[in-house]
């Protein structure tokens, strides 16, 4: 589902990702952890493009991000085909970003009617349904500000499912939350795993690493350092970084 090689990153001189790979089969749960700086988030936003890369390539689901290759020759995407990769490919990020003056059916359906143009009475029977499996379906006609911030990370969470994403991306979905609202968001994401959904998730959450993910990938100073089974790369690390920074965090 996704074919990452190589993908350099510049911030001016600041070069952030130095050749990253990574690939991630289809139905497969991927965790990146890594210190803070170390690329992840700057990763997961040029996998839809959010960022231009500077070298290296991204497929998902086959097909070139951000670019065209034909004939040798390697070309920008139009802006509009550019929109339409980001479409198959839902994010969701530590800030939650809800439309505070939408309700929260409102809110679910607002990309499926009006950028997929979905008819609104199959979007809102499809956005009930979805906020069902994230477990507020009592909250359909809420407004964010009603909700605690696990709640609205739900929301955000079936607002990006409401897109039919072919992979989702999260970043740090949980590091906003206070701690008794992080099991919930927790829950509804083991879920979406369950049902086989192509997942990349960036977190510091290791029992969710340990319990959800199919492989854990560590990443340090803009390149993987080491992948592998949860139990391998969490308990036994063969690298001295990831053991160094797993001494931290467990
Ligand atoms: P954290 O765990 O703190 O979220 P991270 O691994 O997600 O860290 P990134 O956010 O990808 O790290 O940032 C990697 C590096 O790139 C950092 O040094 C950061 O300051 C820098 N950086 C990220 N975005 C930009 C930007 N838009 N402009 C300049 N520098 C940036
Ligand atoms: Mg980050």
């Amino acid at each position: 589902m996704v074919r990452a090689r190589g993908v350099r990153k510049k911030f001016g001189h600041l070069e952030v990702l130095k050749g990253v790979d990574l690939d991630v089969d289809p139905g497969e749960v991927v965790v990146i952890l890594g210190p803070s700086g170390s690329g992840k988030s700057t990763f997961l936003r040029c996998v839809n493009h959010l960022e231009t890369i500077d070298g290296g390539s991204v497929h998902v689901d086959g097909e070139l991000i951000g670019f065209s290759a034909s004939g040798g020759r390697v070309r920008h995407l139009r802006k509009r085909d550019v929109t339409r990769q980001r479409r198959e490919i839902g994010m969701v990020f530590q800030q939650f970003n809800l439309f505070p003056h939408l309700t929260v059916l409102q809110n679910v359906i607002e990309a499926p009617t009006g950028v997929r143009r979905e008819p609104r009475a199959q979007a809102r029977e499809r956005a009930r349904e979805l906020l069902a499996k994230v477990g507020l379906a009592d909250k359909a006609d809420g407004y964010p500000r009603q909700l605690s911030g696990g709640q609205q990370q739900r929301v955000a969470i079936a607002r990006a499912l409401a897109m039919r994403p072919k992979l989702m991306l999260f970043d740090e979905p949980t590091s906003a939350l206070d701690p008794e609202l992080v099991g919930d968001v927790l829950e509804t994401m083991k879920t979406l795993a369950e049902e086989g959904l192509t997942m990349i998730v960036v977190t510091h959450e290791i029992g969710f690493a340990r319990e959800v993910a199919d492989r854990v990938v560590f990443m340090d100073g803009g390149v993987v350092v080491e992948s592998g089974r949860p139990a391998d790369v969490l308990d036994n690390p063969s690298n001295e970084r990831t053991k160094a920074f797993l001494s931290k965090v467990l």
